[in-house]
Formats: C-alpha cells, sequence, structure tokens
C-alpha cells in the first residue's frame, strides 16, 4: 500500500510530556560524576536536586551547574506511559512498595517506544512501501508488548524484539539507501571521532552507529544516510543537510552543535541552545514544565552518553 494510503498508526505518544510523569529519568536511572552530570546518582535514588512536585529545582540554570546530560535525554513518551497507564497514577512517593518495579519498568519501556519511533517513521517513508505491511506488524507487536501490566512489561526479552525489529529497519535502510544514485559510503560502526568531513557528500551513507563525537561536518550532505544510533556529541552540524535522513533521533540533534542553517527532519527540531554559544560536549534542551525533556541514551540504563539504538 502506498504510503500515503497507509492508516497512521494508534500512537502511544513517542514525544516525552514531563508534566504527565513522575520524573522518572531523575530517580530510576544512574548517571556518573563527569562532564555531563555534577554528582554520581544510583539507580533508584532521586535527584537531590528533584522538588517534591517532580520538578526540577535547578531546571533553569542546569547546564551551568553541570548538568548538561539532563538537558538532552528523551524518553520517547515512556515516561507518562509508564506513570499513567502502567501504574495508573500511582505515584513512587505515595506508593513507595510500587517504586522498584516501575524503576524496572521504566527503560524497558523507553526502549520499546524508542523503536516505535523508528517504527513510526518507516511506516511514513515511501521508499520503505515494500516492508510496510511488515513493519505495521512489528508496529502492532510492540505497542501491544507496551500495553502490559508491570510485570509483563518486566518480563520482555526486550533485546530478542530489538533484534528482531532491527532486521526490518535494515531493510527499510537499504531500501532509502539504494534509492540514492551512485556510490554510497559505508561508515557502520565507524570511529570518525574529530573527523574531519565539512562539506563531505554522505549522501545515502550507513552510519548506523558511527561515532561522530566531535566531528567536523558543516555543511555536510547527509541526505537519506542512516543514522541510527550514530553518536554526534558534539559534532559541529552548522550548514549541514539532515532532510530525509532516516532514524535521527532529538537526542542526536540536541547533542550535537548547529545553528539555523542546519536543516533537520521535519519531526525534529533545532534545539534552543543552538542560538548560544556552542557547549563543550552535549547540549541544552530545556523542556516544559520545569524539567527537561532528556533524549537518547538509547534504552539503557545510562542517561547520557552514545545511543544505544539498534545498529
Ligand atoms: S533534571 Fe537532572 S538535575 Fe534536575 S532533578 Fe532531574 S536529574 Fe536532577
Amino acid at each position: 500500500m502506498p504510503a500515503d494510503q497507509l492508516p497512521p498508526p494508534t500512537t502511544p505518544s513517542l514525544n516525552a510530556d514531563c508534566g504527565n510523569c513522575f520524573a522518572l529519568c531523575c530517580v530510576a536511572l544512574p548517571f556518573a560524576r563527569s562532564a555531563d552530570f555534577a554528582v554520581d546518582k544510583s539507580a533508584g535514588r532521586p535527584c537531590t536536586n528533584l522538588l517534591d512536585d517532580f520538578r526540577c529545582g535547578i531546571h533553569t540554570d542546569l547546564r551551568h551547574r553541570g548538568f548538561t546530560g539532563c538537558t538532552v535525554y528523551d524518553c520517547f513518551g515512556a515516561g507518562q506511559k509508564v506513570s499513567q497507564q502502567t501504574f495508573e497514577g500511582r505515584d513512587w512517593r505515595r506508593d513507595p512498595a510500587g517504586a522498584g518495579a516501575m524503576f524496572e519498568v521504566f527503560p524497558i519501556m523507553r526502549q520499546l517506544h524508542e523503536l516505535l519511533w523508528y517504527l513510526n517513521e518507516s511506516l511514513t517513508t515511501a521508499a520503505a512501501e515494500p516492508v510496510h505491511a511488515e513493519l505495521r506488524d512489528a508496529w502492532d507487536r510492540t505497542v501491544e508488548l507496551t500495553d502490559g501490566d508491570a510485570g509483563s512489561v518486566a518480563r520482555i526479552d526486550v533485546d530478542r524484539h530489538r533484534q528482531e525489529v532491527n532486521v526490518l529497519l535494515l531493510r527499510v535502510s537499504e531500501l532509502v539507501r539504494g534509492a540514492v544514485p551512485g556510490r554510497k559510503r559505508e561508515h557502520r560502526g565507524a570511529d570518525l571521532i574529530g573527523a574531519k568531513l565539512r562539506g563531505a557528500n554522505l549522501r545515502g551513507a550507513n552510519l548506523r552507529g558511527a561515532y561522530l563525537i566531535g566531528a567536523d561536518l558543516r555543511k555536510a550532505d547527509l541526505r537519506s544516510s542512516d543514522l541510527i544510533g550514530a553518536d554526534f556529541r558534539g559534532a559541529d552540524l552548522r550548514g549541514a543537510d539532515l532532510t530525509e535522513s532516516i532514524f535521527l533521533t532529538q537526542f542526536q540533534v540536541n547533542a550535537a552543535k548547529g545553528d539555523a542553517t542546519t536543516r533537520l527532519p521535519a519531526a525534529l527540531t533545532a534545539p534552543s541552545h543552538w542560538g548560544d554559544s556552542p557547549p563543550e560536549g552535549l547540549t541544552a534542551n530545556p523542556a516544559s514544565r520545569g524539567r527537561p525533556r532528556r533524549a537518547g541514551g538509547g534504552g539503557t540504563r545510562r542517561r547520557s552518553g552514545r545511543p544505544a539504538a539498534p545498529r
């Protein structure tokens, strides 16, 4: 069925809604003192900056206080799903007996929602039409997994499910990149840290899981490239064209440097800090209701760093 005739998936929201989440990323996930976080925090322990109403007490000053890692993470809507659906609005402060289960389920749900993000993108990509039926089936199976109760979600073999979905995503990648004429560059998993790629023709390139930390990608042509899991921390995307690239997430964008000349896929937005001075390392994206959205980090129990998307 042509892409424009496909019914839109009945979506769980894949955008973070911090106002309907019990600050799960500020509690459930650990972080280590580093350039991204000013302190160590173990999994399941609330951050000392977290307020009683689940807002961040230093929201307006995160970057200057050494918490840039907080400002890039994004749960793909897993936080409100776990808070409001899986646990039916019971928060971990008022129901401490359920806290452990909630913190266990959250990172699993995040991985599932991340997969839904990629599947949803694939289902709206015309070049992927030959596999739309299989994608739709994978979408339905993934949504069904997210709708389970806490015990069911905790038992999901999420690595196996990711591998199954990734088989389809690889086919989508081949279809999209295969439509680009000429020779395409192959950089899957490549170490391109600090690479000088200014103005490079990376159209249709395979950059799955590539390390592009600090790379100079100014004015690079990344159209129709596969960017799943690529690590863009500190990469310079000013003037780069990422339109029609596939599997790029807001986290990756937030973690990079860019400006008004950076061209992004329609589903993504330029973070507000791109108007500021380029930061060292990670970058900020202050979000709604006094708590930031944080992107990337894959579905692992990490708060920042290398995306853990399928590669
Ligand atoms: S956003 Fe970061 S600093 Fe603020 S409460 Fe959450 S974990 Fe702590």
